[in-house]
């Protein structure tokens, strides 16, 4: 008899959204993202961090004071490095996220043919960004939606044996 209780295509690619995030620096929020081609095959992985370069122990990581003090100007989201980590022709792929995505990933998800965002959180959704991503979606004709329960990723770190 094979295994029943495997994981939903859904809950193994937010799922590997999730591990992607564990490798976020941020001290505040840590988000992932998985791009997946119609055939469920895993063509992108990011989660928020740096540009290549910019050292984590130099770079601000707070949201509070001067503009760049803080990580707004630094940071790249998760779904835009998991697009630019790609490298493949993402058109027609779904992205999985764990956040819903700000205004500016909107538009490169849009840019690069994605056609289908499923997100887990939207704490954001409120924000005139997260308002500015769902009217560019709709006119893009870019699907959303919001997976209907929370997963919870438990990792052990793999020790030496
Ligand atoms: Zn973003």
């Amino acid at each position: 008899m094979k295994r029943k209780d495997v994981l939903t295509w859904d809950e193994y690619f937010m799922g590997l959204a999730h591990l992607s995030a564990l490798r976020s620096k941020d001290p505040v929020t840590q988000v992932g993202a998985c791009i997946v081609s119609d055939d469920k095959k895993v063509v992108g992985i990011g989660y928020n961090g740096l540009p290549k370069g910019c050292d984590d122990d130099v770079f601000p990581w707070g949201k509070e004071g001067d503009y760049l003090n803080t990580k707004y100007p630094f940071v790249v989201h998760a779904e835009l490095n998991a697009i630019l980590n790609s490298g493949e022709d993402l058109r027609g792929c779904s992205l999985y996220v764990s956040l819903f995505p700000c205004n500016e990933c909107a538009k490169a998800i849009i840019q690069s043919g994605i056609i289908r965002v499923v997100f887990e959180d939207d704490k954001n959704f409120k924000s005139d960004a997260a308002a500015a991503s769902r009217k560019m979606f709709e006119a893009a004709g870019v699907k959303y939606e919001k997976l209907s329960y929370r997963l919870k990723l438990n990792v052990e770190k793999i020790e030496n044996v």
